[in-house]
C-alpha cells in the first residue's frame, strides 16, 4: 500500500462493515464485566475456567514477583531461564504425558516457531482450512508448499498424501471459531502411514477437555507417538498467558536449537510462570469447574435448540451463531449489549466470507441464570 492510499484503505473496511474497534474493559476478566461504564455478562472471553482472576493465581503471581522479581531479564538461552520456568516446564510435561515441554511467550510464536524449525523451503504442509492464523503464517514464514485441505476432510487429505506425501499436517484440535473438534485419530493414522509430523494445537481444548483437563489429544485417547507435536496456550483455560509446545526429548532438543521466535525473545516473566503453576494445579484439582462448563453447555445448546437457532456440532464452551452477512452480526452484538451481554461479533476474514457470526463463549465462571438470561436475549432478537 502505498502512502497516498491509507484513508481509502479505511474507508474500505468501514464500508464494507469490517472496520474493528477495540472496547476498553474497566475490570478484571470474569463472568461480568464493566465496559462503557455498564457492568453486563460476558461471553466472549476465553477464560474458560474462571480462572483469570482466581485469588491463588494471583497470589502466586504477587509471591512469584516479591521471590524473582517482574522481569526474565533475557531470552531462555542467555540467562532468562529461571527456575520457575523450568518447574512449569516439568510439570506440563508430566500433566501432558510427554518427555519434555517448552515454554514459548505466545501461542502464535509457538506455531511460528515449530513450523519454521521442522519444515525446510519448499517441503510440502497439509493444514486444514479453518486453522488459526499462526499456523498458517508458520507455513508462510517457513516458505513451505502450503495446501489447506477442506474443514475436517480427511479423505481429502489421505488422496493428497498419496499423490507425494507432506513433511508435516497440522491442525488445531478445537476449532477457535467454531468449537468442533478436528478428527485427530484419523489425522493420527494419516499421519504415520505416510511419515509426516503431525502438530495438534490444543489452544481451545487444554484445561477442557480429556483426563482432568489434559486436552484434546487425552479425550482421544492419544499418545505422544500417535501425536508428536502438542502446543497449547496457557492465556485461555488457564486464566494467564504464554505458550507450551510437548513432545519427545528430541523434539525439544532441536526446538531450543533451532526454533527462532524462541531463541530470539525475552523468556516470559517468572512470577507468570508461578501464576501458571498454581493455575495448572487448580485445572487438575477441580473437575467441578469442567463438570459445571459441560452442564452449561448443554443448558445452553437445548435452550437455543429450542428458540430454533442455528448451532454449530460443537461440544466445547464455544457455541458460534452463525448470521451470515456482516452487517447483522454488527447489529445483533449491539442490541445484546444494550440487554446487558456481551457477545464479540467474528467477521472475516477472520472466518469465511458470508459466515459472519457471534462467538458466544461460555465459561465456568457463569451462572445458570445468566445463560438462560442469554437466551431470552437471543430469542427477542431472532422473534
Ligand atoms: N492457536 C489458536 C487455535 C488460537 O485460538 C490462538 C489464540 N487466539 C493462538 C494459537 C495464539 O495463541 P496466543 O494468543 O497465545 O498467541
Amino acid at each position: 500500500m502505498r502512502v497516498t492510499e491509507l484513508s481509502a484503505a479505511l474507508a474500505a473496511r468501514r464500508a464494507a462493515d469490517l472496520y474493528r474497534r477495540r472496547q476498553v474493559v474497566d475490570s478484571p476478566q470474569g463472568a461480568e464485566v464493566v465496559v462503557g461504564g455498564r457492568r453486563v455478562v460476558n461471553f466472549c472471553s476465553n477464560d474458560y475456567l474462571g480462572l483469570a482472576g482466581h485469588p491463588e493465581v494471583i497470589a502466586a503471581w504477587r509471591r512469584g514477583a516479591e521471590t524473582y522479581g517482574v522481569g526474565s531479564g533475557a531470552s531462555h538461552l542467555v540467562c532468562g531461564h529461571l527456575r520457575p520456568h523450568h518447574a512449569l516446564e516439568e510439570e506440563l510435561a508430566a500433566f501432558t504425558g510427554r518427555d519434555r515441554a517448552l515454554l514459548f511467550s505466545t501461542g502464535y510464536q509457538a506455531n511460528l516457531g515449530v513450523l519454521g524449525a521442522l519444515v525446510a523451503r519448499g517441503e510440502r504442509v497439509f493444514e486444514d482450512r479453518l486453522n488459526h492464523a499462526s499456523l498458517l503464517d508458520g507455513a508462510r514464514l517457513a516458505a513451505a508448499r502450503l495446501r489447506r485441505y477442506p474443514h475436517g476432510e480427511v479423505a481429502t487429505l489421505e488422496r493428497w498424501l498419496d499423490e507425494g506425501g507432506a513433511t508435516l499436517i497440522a491442525t488445531d484440535a478445537v476449532f477457535s471459531m467454531d468449537g468442533d473438534l478436528a478428527p485427530l485419530p484419523a489425522l493420527a493414522g494419516l499421519a504415520r502411514r505416510h511419515d509426516a509430523w503431525l502438530y495438534v494445537d490444543d489452544a481451545h481444548g487444554f484445561g477442557v477437555l480429556g483426563e482432568r483437563g489434559a486436552g484434546t489429544v487425552s479425550h482421544f485417547g492419544l499418545d505422544q507417538a500417535r501425536v508428536p507435536i502438542l502446543m497449547a496456550t496457557l492465556g485461555k483455560a488457564l486464566g494467564v498467558f504464554g505458550a507450551f509446545v510437548a513432545g519427545s526429548d528430541e523434539l525439544i532438543e532441536w526446538l531450543i536449537q533451532s526454533a527462532r521466535t524462541y531463541i530470539y525473545t525475552t523468556a516470559l516473566p517468572p512470577a507468570l510462570a508461578e501464576a501458571v503453576r498454581a493455575a495448572l494445579r487448580l485445572v487438575r484439582a477441580e473437575d467441578w469447574r469442567r463438570r459445571h462448563l459441560q452442564a452449561l453447555i448443554a443448558r445452553f445448546r437445548q435452550g437455543a435448540t429450542e428458540l430454533g437457532l442455528r448451532l454449530l456440532p460443537s461440544p466445547t464452551p464455544i457455541q458460534p451463531l452463525i448470521v451470515g452477512d456482516n452487517e447483522t452480526a454488527l447489529r445483533w452484538s449491539r442490541q445484546l449489549l444494550e440487554r446487558g451481554f456481551w457477545v464479540a461479533p467474528i467477521r472475516p476474514p477472520t472466518v469465511p466470507a458470508g459466515s459472519a457470526r457471534l462467538r458466544i463463549t461460555l465459561s465456568a465462571a457463569h451462572r445458570e441464570a445468566q445463560v438462560d438470561g442469554l437466551l431470552t436475549a437471543l430469542g427477542e432478537l431472532s422473534a
